[in-house]
């Protein structure tokens, strides 16, 4: 006999990095996972809001409303609190057209923070879930979840890996950057795999509440 199939989950996402990086984290989750590209989802929800709760909302809600399945979008970013915060939710634009390239950013991120003393580089990356329904299926908002990790801004730039950020933010329980951490190491501490580890329980209770 053949097995039920799964109900499907849509990943707000058009990137195959992030993709992957999803499947492996939600990898328990009891749903088939579908990327926009998957499903030929051409509409770019626009990240109009000034936090990443309400940025993951406006995508989880409007890509929900557009597939007319269950799903999952994050909103990411870098807050450095010498900056008060920032960049923020400016994070994939800072320094708007003057900034071409992740280097570019990282330049003006040090810059911007110039001497500032050692103790008071502090900063995290944030991801903030939203799970949302279909607008047909009654209440849309299911669930949002925090993840973050915490480290300081160096100095200079080191290492190759990962991507934005990544060479500047220093982690004291490694005494490397991000960048120097193989990708599997830093999947598995990352403020998105924090966030994801949450999402799973959301998802598992769904779940289990439909099937009961
Ligand atoms: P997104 O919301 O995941 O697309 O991330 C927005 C921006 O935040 C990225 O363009 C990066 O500048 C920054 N960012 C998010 N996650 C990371 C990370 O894991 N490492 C470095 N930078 C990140």
């Amino acid at each position: 006999m053949a097995t039920p199939s799964k109900p499907r989950l849509l990943v707000a996402t058009h990137n195959p990095g992030k993709m992957r990086e999803y499947r492996g984290l939600l990898r328990e989750v009891p749903y088939d996972l579908v990327s926009l590209d998957d499903l030929g989802i051409t509409l770019e929800v626009e990240e109009t809001g000034d936090t990443f709760l309400e940025n993951a909302w406006l995508k989880a809600r409007g890509y929900a409303a557009d597939a007319g399945l269950l799903t999952l979008a994050d909103d990411s970013g870098l807050e450095v609190d010498a900056l008060g915060g920032g960049p923020g939710v400016r994070s994939a634009r800072y320094g708007g057209d003057a900034c071409r390239s992740d280097s570019d950013r990282v330049e003006l991120l040090l810059r911007n923070l110039g001497e500032t003393a050692w103790e008071r580089r502090t900063a995290r990356f944030r991801c903030v879930i939203a799970v949302a329904r279909p607008p047909a299926e009654g209440d849309a908002d299911v669930a949002s979840v925090v993840g973050s990790v915490a480290g300081m801004i160096q100095y200079q730039p080191v290492g190759d890996e990962g991507f934005g950020y990544d060479p500047v933010f220093y982690l004291p329980s490694f005494d490397q950057t991000m960048a120097q951490l193989p990708v599997d190491r830093k999947n598995r501490i990352s403020h998105r795999s924090d966030a994801a580890r949450r999402a799973v329980a959301v998802l598992e209770r769904l779940a289990s509440s439909k099937s009961g």
